[in-house]
């Protein structure tokens, strides 16, 4: 409709400009409705938001569930996600971060803790059976979606949490686990980290040892999503050349903008669009603010002296730092630089889009496991406001469906095809 029918209809004339009747008044009506119809289809971002299946890829909530016995269905008291701002921001399903702090964990206990942070995201699932799916398959995020249903997924951030053991791999991969980062900020035995790539005290090898292409390998094997965030430059380019499958960056942004050594080269963009992989933009102000970047790297050496200072405290007591305790320290460093603008985070999925494509790009806010988000990102209840900014920006409905959670379905389904055909024995099978 162009303007001038459109100021017509609006003002009661037929388009052939004499006054309604009733019958035309209905009928005038009627194209109103049809007409705002398309539009909420097609335009009206909330709607566009509304109708997709949103993925997350990368939350760190499950120490909440260890740690502070907080469960998934309470308030939020502080945190970034819960079930209602889930529901209020329509995300749909979550990869759930089991992370390991290797700072507090041996690395010979580094399972037992992984177990721990495993049961404690599969009890939520237990506890609230009516509001919660346990998924391990993109078709079951689809059947939950269709229940109404919120799916909990889980990733394992950072390979010292197999201990050097494929063994181990295959148990997690048994208890539900779908994708894991090859490393966190720490190098591990068998993969190096751009955490601690300049650190020459760190033993460093050169990108993927022979172990660690097996361990590429093996997920190929089994299904399970190989993640390159966090991983060095070499690490990357190395996965790149043995994987079988696509690849997922669960919660990385962009380097040519905000000059972190985490964030991914253009370069990097290209080969994993390439690879018919995605990259989930991170949400973290350091990640996505030059500006913002650059403060909190000045923060550093008077953080660590708190966070040294919280550790003796607790290594007195013989317990490991508590996820809230450390993650206060932060919160109060970041308050000190302030928030980083929304249109930061919009910047970065505009560059990935026009970098990669706007196939290779989707959501890893890395919510709970930052000390805060961009402005006018409280929690999961304002995922809403990312949809309007890129529409604003000219993205279609249809570009936002790939990005709001149709792009990781598609990689998802992409690496479980490529499994083998009976990945592992677990319970129940082999009868
Ligand atoms: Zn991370």
């Amino acid at each position: 409709m162009n303007e001038m029918m459109r100021f017509m209809r609006i003002a009661g004339f037929c388009a052939c400009g004499f006054l309604l009747s009733a019958g035309c008044f209905l009928e005038a009506q009627a194209t109103r409705q049809s007409s705002k119809e398309t539009m909420s289809a097609t335009q009206d971002p909330l709607a566009v938001h509304n109708s997709s299946i949103v993925i997350d890829t990368h939350a760190d909530t499950p120490q909440r569930f260890v740690d502070e016995h907080w469960n998934f269905t309470d308030p939020l008291n502080g945190g970034m996600l819960n079930f209602e701002s889930a529901k209020k921001g329509n995300l749909d399903a979550q990869f759930f971060s089991i992370w390991v702090d290797p700072g507090q964990y041996a690395s010979n206990a580094s399972a037992r803790r992984t177990l721990e942070l495993i049961d404690g995201t599969l009890e939520q699932v237990r506890r609230a059976p009516d509001k919660l799916a346990l998924c391990v398959t993109a078709d079951q995020i689809v059947a939950a979606h269709q229940k109404g249903k919120f799916a909990v997924l889980m990733g394992i951030e950072g390979g010292h949490s197999i201990e050097n053991s494929l063994g181990l791999l295959r148990d997690y991969y048994r208890l539900g686990v779908r994708y894991m980062t090859l490393t966190w900020s720490n190098t591990n035995d068998w993969a190096d980290s751009s955490g601690d790539i300049d650190n020459p005290a760190i033993k460093h090898h050169d990108g993927l040892t022979p172990f660690g292409k097996q361990v590429v390998a093996e997920m190929n094997r089994l299904g399970m999503m190989v993640d390159i965030s966090h991983v060095s430059d070499k690490t990357f380019w190395d996965v790149m050349e043995v994987t079988k499958a696509p690849v997922i960056a669960s919660h990385s942004s962009a380097r040519a903008l905000t000059n972190a050594q985490r964030n991914m080269t253009d370069d990097m963009l290209r080969a994993v669009a390439k690879n018919n992989g995605v990259v989930m933009v991170n949400f973290f102000p350091a990640f996505i603010d030059e500006q913002w970047r650059l403060a909190w790297n000045a923060q550093k050496p008077e953080r660590q002296k708190a966070q040294e200072a919280l550790e003796a405290e607790y290594k007195a007591k013989g317990l490991p730092v508590p996820y809230a305790a450390s993650d206060r320290v932060d919160r109060e460093f970041a308050e000190k630089i302030g928030r980083a603008p929304f249109n930061s985070l919009i910047d970065h999925f505009d560059h990935a889009i026009k970098v990669a494509g706007i196939d290779h790009v989707g959501i890893g806010t890395d919510f709970d496991g930052i000390p805060v988000p961009p402005e006018g990102i409280n929690s999961a209840a304002d995922l809403p406001k990312v949809t309007a900014a890129l529409m604003a920006r000219g993205y279609s409905a249809d570009d936002m469906h790939k990005l709001l959670g149709g792009n990781l379905m598609r990689v998802f389904r992409a690496v479980q095809a490529a499994q083998e055909k009976t990945p592992v024995i677990a319970p129940g099978q082999g009868q």
